[in-house]
């Protein structure tokens, strides 16, 4: 394309171009803010970190104080040795600065001993030093039983391990599903139509995959049946662009927090009623990222903090629009920023937070 375009004009050029190469560059003129850092301490309930290189974790804490990140939790911590030497790598250092989550060893699920095996290992994680438990969205796709049948989100042999959650007292971050678009058929009414054009893998056609209303179904009936296990649904339970719809599923049970990692162009697209959402929910929502790019915090920042008009986000394939900061309260920030974190998750160090 490039070489051609020495030899057609530009106009025919733009004629020919594809909507993938389209990058419009807004005239607008409006009041912009810069927010490079919290306004308030935070906890970023999403991430993943693998422990690597000496000197790695003192580069993240000082990334993360740059952006006034006082806890990273790690989701990625495996269970067993991995688990032990990720603790040990991360809290080693600076305790207080990060907590780690399990993960569920799959190992065997098909034999008698699994659920209650299952469930022992997460306890031992747990004396290791694990803060909580994450699931992995394979669960309830890709994971299957010995005979190749898909796992469903609500499958009962691991109720032994979210019982166990319950009574140890720690939370399970839950991801299930992907947005709903990616179930659809990829024509040209699919929101996501971009990004299924450049991440063909993303797709989750029927053939392959269960319904995305089979999945929410599943994991909804999981949650109600672990009254007493909290669960913290990932990327708002992707009904990011439907919050009435999330705001019933928090009325009807208690038991469920949720987090806005990796769907935050979905807020920023219904700034206003976003903002009233956020005041309602305001004891049930907590920050998370997900990929660790720290510039791209700045822009979670400035949707959550300012009242700033039609930018950018970071992922235009998630979504070709642009965004509107929410202005959210200091009060219902705090909150989203640190205290509900601070009540859900145990042993984190709350000295370093304001009241
Ligand atoms: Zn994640």
């Amino acid at each position: 394309m490039r070489f051609l375009a020495f030899l057609i004009p530009c106009a025919m050029v733009a004629q020919t171009m594809g909507i993938e190469e389209y990058e419009p560059r807004s005239t607008l003129v409006v009041p912009a803010s810069k927010v490079e850092r919290a306004r308030f301490p935070f906890i970023d309930i999403h991430n993943h970190q693998r422990a690597g290189a000496p000197g790695q974790v003192d580069g993240v804490v000082k990334e993360m104080d740059a952006l006034n990140m006082r806890v990273m939790v790690n989701l990625s911590g495996g269970y067993g040795d991995r688990l032990r030497k990720t603790v040990e790598v991360f809290k080693g250092r600076h305790p207080t600065r990060f907590a780690v989550f399990a993960n569920i060893d799959f190992t065997d699920l098909d034999a008698p001993d699994y659920p209650r095996r299952a469930a022992a290992q997460l306890e031992k994680d747990v004396q290791a030093g694990a803060q909580g438990l994450k699931i992995f969205k394979q669960f309830g796709m890709d994971l299957k039983d010995g005979a190749g049948r898909r796992i469903p989100v609500d499958d009962p042999r691991f109720d032994a391990v979210f019982e166990t959650c319950a009574r140890l007292g720690i939370p399970v971050l839950i991801h299930t599903a992907e947005p709903k678009a990616l179930f659809d058929p990829m024509d040209r009414f699919n929101e996501r139509w971009l990004e299924l054009k450049l991440y063909p893998r993303r797709g989750r056609p029927p053939e392959t995959y269960p319904r995305f209303e089979e999945l929410m179904a599943e994991q909804h009936r999981l949650f109600a049946r672990h009254p007493k296990t909290t669960f913290i649904n990932a990327h708002l339970g992707w009904y990011g662009n439907d919050l009435g719809r999330l705001g019933e599923l928090l009325d009807r049970l208690p038991n469920v927090q949720t987090e806005i990692s990796a769907v935050i162009e979905e807020l920023g697209r219904q700034p206003r009623f976003a903002r009233q959402w956020f005041v309602k929910y305001q004891d049930r929502v907590m920050f998370g990222k997900d990929t660790w790019r720290p510039v791209e915090y700045h822009t979670y920042f400035r949707i959550l903090e300012s009242a700033d008009e039609y930018f950018d986000h970071d992922r235009k394939y998630h979504g070709i629009w642009k965004v509107y900061g929410l202005d959210l309260p200091d009060e219902v920030l705090r909150k989203l920023y640190y205290k509900n974190a601070l009540r859900v998750i145990p042993g984190l160090d709350r000295s370093a937070f304001p009241d």
